[in-house]
């Protein structure tokens, strides 16, 4: 009997049984080790309805009690991490140390989260008119969505939930359901770390669930991560039925290495940037661009070199470089892709289909693969191939590598590798992309900043976590009040009667 996965609802288990049902594999054996349930419209409507019942208390409970109960997830996610990071691997992929990476990147956000009582206090000016204060608060919206995708079932789910559950709202995640399993146990540990019932409800669904949450009047706010086109169609529903949204998609991150650059260096940065997690995320560099001739033919033999050395395996053997691609569809897709790069004429350095991991023959794996002289009308260099692969397109100086990476669809981030400031400066100051690495390959900004792609990348207006998660989940009510006094009263005579002209600052 295959084990289920249960939904997490009201601060319990919920595990139908009948309706749709998903696989969840093993990508390590390509085995299949649980199904995970597929809501129906009306049970995620059920889902969102105890959600709005929870959410009134928890918003009463003051800031600073709410963030004592992020302060004691924060322990218990350690307590808890080895555990946590073999559950995160089993089901996506990827090697152990990678996926304590994925939580303690989205443990950081919880631990900003903690300062909600400073990130929600409002404005005050005294006196902004005779005996007028004007003062603003932040409110919680009400219930509150994110839809997450597969390549960070951890980091990602806790940069939406954080911010969301600290400011009081009530939250109903719709995680991957191609590794379902570590968001439901992350609800668990905050309903041990105090968390009302209600307040962060899991459930498991495809497009039938994301869309009643999109249409579902009681939501008010859905943050989104995942592929482009379907970021785009949450954007533009959210919208449509009058809710907010934010919408991070995918990339096509460029990695410029100019001709001083410390090759080594930027040599390295590539291998890992490039491959780690088999390429699957949305700040992977998946372009290399050397500038001038010499760098290029320099930078593509210190590429193949190390490419050499890379371990490819089960995230849970240790030792390995990265594991297995998340499926077999994943894997096939990124296949044909290196098929196309090669009937386009791209330079195929190093191959990586028809890798076999021996004792796992039905694994999803696929080899560190390496394009050259890659040109921007390919099929490799339009599409996000989210896979290990990295393409080379030579630059012929610095203007074109700038231009290839502003220009490009996506704008999610971008790196710069070379020794000479005045370079890096102009380069971060000019280049239309969102998130920047000066000799830094992932530039992921810390959990006090912001993290948001541009163009293609991001859907919305604001960033995700730091101050701007604060802002997502919460409302502006702005209080103008008069109290006057008899002093007041005296000193304004009688009611001179009701105005009829814009009160203004004189
Ligand atoms: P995906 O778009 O397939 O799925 C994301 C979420 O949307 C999942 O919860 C999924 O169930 C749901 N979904 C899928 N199809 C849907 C449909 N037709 N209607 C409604 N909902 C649907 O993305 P993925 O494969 O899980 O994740 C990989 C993608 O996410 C890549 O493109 C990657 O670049 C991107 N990503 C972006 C960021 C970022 O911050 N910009 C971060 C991580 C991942």
């Amino acid at each position: 009997m295959t084990r289920t996965i249960p939904h997490f609802v009201g601060g319990s288990h919920f595990e139908p049984q009948e309706g749709r049902f998903a696989d969840v594999f093993d990508p390590s054996t390509g085995e299949v080790q649980a199904r995970v349930p597929l809501a129906s419209a009306a049970e995620v409507q059920q889902v969102i309805a105890n959600a709005a019942a929870a959410q009134p208390a928890w918003a009463a409970t003051n800031a600073q009690k709410r963030a004592r109960v992020m302060m004691r997830f924060v322990d218990l996610v350690h307590e808890n991490m080895d555990e946590l990071a073999r559950l995160l691997s089993s089901e996506h992929g990827k090697t152990f140390d990678d996926a304590k990476g994925d939580i303690i990147r989205g443990l950081e956000v919880i631990e900003f989260c903690i300062g909600a009582p400073h990130m929600l206090k409002g404005e005050y000016s005294t006196e902004a008119g005779t005996g007028i204060d004007v003062y603003s608060m932040r409110q919680p919206l009400g219930v509150v969505a994110g839809i997450t995708p597969f390549n960070f079932p951890a980091m990602i789910p806790l940069w939406k939930a954080g911010p969301a559950i600290a400011s009081g709202n009530a939250f109903v995640l719709k995680p991957s359901e191609r590794d379902p399993s570590v968001p439901v146990r992350l609800a668990e540990l905050f309903m041990e770390a105090g968390l009302p019932a209600g307040i962060l409800n899991v459930v498991h669904g495809d497009k039938e669930a994301v869309d009643t949450i999109l249409t579902d009047p009681t939501i008010q706010a859905v943050g989104f991560v995942g592929s482009t086109p379907i970021a785009e169609y949450i954007y533009a529903t959210a919208a449509a039925n009058g809710k907010r949204a934010q919408c991070f998609g995918g990339a096509k991150n460029h990695l410029i290495v100019m001709p001083d650059a410390d090759l080594d260096q930027a040599a390295d940065a590539l291998i890992g940037a490039g491959y780690g997690s088999a390429g699957e995320r949305c700040m992977a560099i998946s372009v290399a661009v050397p500038v001038g001739e010499e760098t290029a033919d320099a930078l593509v033999a210190k590429l193949t070199e190390r490419l050499a050395g890379l371990k490819v395996g089960p995230g849970l053997e240790p030792g390995m470089d990265y594991g297995p691609l998340v499926s077999a569809a994943a894997k096939a897709r990124v296949e044909g892709l290196i098929q196309e790069g090669v009937d386009a004429g791209a330079t195929l350095v190093a191959d990586g289909r028809g890798l076999t991991v021996p004792g796992h023959e039905n694994g999803f794996y696929l080899g560190p693969t390496l394009f050259d002289h890659v040109t921007t009308d390919m099929s490799i260099y339009q599409q996000e191939i989210f896979g290990p692969v990295l393409s080379v397109v030579r630059a012929a100086d610095y203007e074109e590598a700038l231009a290839l990476a502003s220009d490009n669809p996506y704008g999610n981030g971008v790196g710069i590798f070379t020794r000479d400031g005045d370079a890096a400066r102009d380069f971060a100051a000019r280049v239309n992309v969102g998130m920047v690495g000066v000799n830094i390959p992932i530039p992921v900004p810390i959990a006090y900043f912001t993290f948001g792609g541009w163009k293609a990348s991001g859907f919305g207006d604001l960033n995700q976590h730091g101050a701007d998660g604060f802002r997502f989940y919460t409302k502006t009510k702005t209080v103008t009040s008069r109290w006057p006094s008899g002093t007041l009263r005296q000193a304004q005579g009688p009611s001179s009667g009701p105005s009829f002209v814009i009160p203004t600052g004189d």
